[in-house]
């Protein structure tokens, strides 16, 4: 039986009180590992990079088993940049080939690059034209409920490529769930660490991280889904929140 474990943070007040984000993030544990990552995200939440958060929510809930569901980890690749505007003018080709219109691209670099500061979730954006498509305003979409299948082997995985920290581990968990999901064309996200300035961009054809997508020492970050026009968005939004997903190592 495994828990959806998630924890957010922020820093006066609750978010819903118009307390700035912190940090989140979300698991899918069995019981007697609980305890153990419940306690790891507090403190993570305490003393991350973009300040100590005096909000913490953690939620705990159990996942039914005839509910979950497997997606397969994307592929990676490190595409070296000099700078920043060089790795975001990468991205934005990159973007292209996954079939995002220039137009859009365009506006999702824009609305990465124009957030006053970091949200608690993603942008969804129409793949064609560009316009922003869901109603959530400055919160955006959290995507929830995804693991990895088996930490050992994931650990492993990433070491073989050369990739150890833990901004990876999770961010590519997270984009494997977002590329499986019906109607996703692609995604593009830098870190809201201030010491972090790698993002990448993905699809269901593989992940690509650039050495530099934002400037160091920025503590604003984002993501933007680009979604194909026409999408039942309500499911496509209900997948991405609470669809319980593991990603398994191929
Ligand atoms: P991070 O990769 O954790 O540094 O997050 C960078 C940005 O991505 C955050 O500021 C949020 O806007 C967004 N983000 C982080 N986690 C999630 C998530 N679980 N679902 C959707 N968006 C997220």
């Amino acid at each position: 039986m495994l828990y959806s474990v998630r924890m957010r943070s922020a820093q006066g007040g609750a978010h819903e009180a118009g307390g700035r984000h912190i940090s989140g993030a979300e698991r899918l544990v069995p019981e007697q590992h609980i305890e153990r990552i419940a306690g790891e995200m507090v403190a993570r939440a305490l003393s991350h990079s973009r300040g100590s958060a005096d909000f913490i929510n953690i939620t705990i809930d159990k996942v039914r088993t005839d509910e979950l569901c497997t997606v397969p980890l994307l592929t990676v690749k490190t595409v070296d940049v000099p700078h920043a505007e060089a790795g975001r003018k990468a991205a934005m080709a990159a973007l292209v080939q996954t079939g995002v219109s220039e137009q859009a691209v365009q506006a999702g670099m824009e609305a990465l690059l124009a957030l006053p500061d970091s949200m608690r979730g993603a942008m969804l954006l129409c793949a064609e034209t560009g316009k922003r498509l869901d109603g959530t305003g400055q919160s955006g979409v959290r995507v929830s409920r995804m693991d990895i299948a088996d930490d050992q082997d994931y650990r492993q995985c990433l070491e073989n490529l050369g990739l150890t920290n833990v901004h990876v581990r999770e961010a590519l968990v997270l984009a494997s769930k977002v590329a499986a999901a019906p109607g996703v064309v692609a995604e593009l996200c830098w870190s809201d660490d201030p010491e972090y300035t790698a993002g990448y961009i993905a699809s269901a054809n593989g992940y690509c991280r650039f050495t530099q997508l934002k400037s160091y020492g920025s503590p604003v970050g984002g993501r933007v889904f680009f979604i194909r026009p026409g999408i039942d968005l309500e499911a496509l939004i209900a997948y991405l929140r609470r669809q319980p997903v593991i990603v398994t190592v191929k």
